[in-house]
């Protein structure tokens, strides 16, 4: 692994950088480094300009395969404060920690959350506890203590700005409760990539099934495949759905092998990009949202094309039965005579 050769150059550079940051400790701001780009999206609502947040996994990156860069090590190095999901999320990130010999304060932000059992793997668990709008309000109030002990100055600056988000936060909670209620009861059956939507599903009452499990770190197999199959065909759900970080190659298949459509891209393990119609974890959510309810609540295309194949053969009979009619007035005219 590159990561691995990178190593031993690294270290001797890190050294040499740690001890100009500490020189430089007064004049730079604080740092705080999120693994993923929604933990950090939280933090900059609480922060604001006071503090640099970055993140460790690029946006649109996939946090459950990450590959840490020898920059990414330097940016541990350097950090603070260091703010993980857990939850078995980044399996990567223990051993970037060690390397980059960081003193940082390294903060589980789901503490407190009942986590979710895999139901792929045992011993496993569900990592993805933030698409639970009241589960990323725990987040949010263990990022903000953390901030609030690693800089205590701007203490009174951070609880109100934590306010202000968790009223937003408290908004979206039941924007999305009652936007799920639209859909048909027969028809809450939401069909992605990978198990990433378990706690939005019981959090709002939408049933959950998945091509992979709670990890993306799996091949596709065909039993995988005909469930799938079964559930679109018994659900008669209209369609599918694709995620911003995984390939959409299978759900495609299994979208035009079923007849239906793929009803948008989400977004799980990572928030979009400035121009995306999901650049925040608020944005993030609420556009997954929209996306479910106007997919699920729109007709079957493939039942409307169906009935507009049956529409043509009716307009076939009536043809043929008007020859026929045609066929025997000529009958009865000729042997009348
Ligand atoms: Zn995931």
């Amino acid at each position: 692994m590159m990561f691995k050769l990178a190593r031993h150059i690294l270290s001797a550079s890190i050294l040499v950088s740690s001890m100009q940051s500490a020189h430089a400790q007064d004049q730079r701001s604080l740092s705080v480094v999120a693994t993923a780009s929604m933990i950090a999206d939280m933090a900059k609502n609480i922060t604001g300009d006071l503090l640099d947040v970055k993140t460790v996994v690029p946006i649109g990156g996939d946090p459950h395969i990450y590959e840490p860069t020898p920059g990414d090590a330097k940016m541990i190095a350097d950090a603070d404060l260091i703010l993980k999901n857990g939850l078995t999320f980044e399996g990567w990130l223990n051993e970037l920690i060690e390397f980059s010999g960081t003193k940082a304060n390294v903060i589980t932000v789901t503490e407190g959350i009942e986590p979710i059992e895999s139901q792929f793997y045992k011993n496993a668990t569900d990592p993805h506890a933030w698409m639970d709008v009241s589960k990323g309000m725990t987040y949010v109030r263990n990022i903000k203590t953390a901030i609030q002990q690693l800089d205590p100055e701007h203490s009174p600056i951070y609880e109100r700005n934590y306010e202000i988000y968790m009223q937003k936060l408290q908004e979206l909670d039941t924007y999305i409760m009652n936007r799920i209620q639209e859909i048909p009861m027969e028809k809450r059956v939401l069909i992605t990539s990978h198990d990433a939507f378990q706690y939005y599903g019981k959090r709002y009452g939408i049933r959950l099934e998945s091509v992979l499990g709670t990890s993306t770190d799996a091949d596709v197999q065909t039993a995988d495949i005909i469930r799938l199959n079964k559930v679109i065909k018994e659900s008669g759900v209209p369609a599918l759905f694709i995620e911003s970080t995984i390939n959409p190659k299978i759900l495609e298949q299994l979208a035009a092998d079923n007849h239906v459509s793929i009803g948008g891209k989400l977004y799980a393990d990572s928030i979009g990009g400035e121009d995306s119609p999901a650049p925040s974890y608020f944005d993030m959510l609420k556009h997954n949202t929209d996306v479910i309810v106007t997919a699920l609540t729109a007709p079957i295309t493939y039942q409307d094309h169906k009935a507009q194949n049956s529409g043509n053969t009716l307009y076939l009979y009536a043809f043929l039965g008007i020859l026929l009619v045609l066929f025997l007035i000529i009958l009865i005219v000729k042997f009348s005579r």
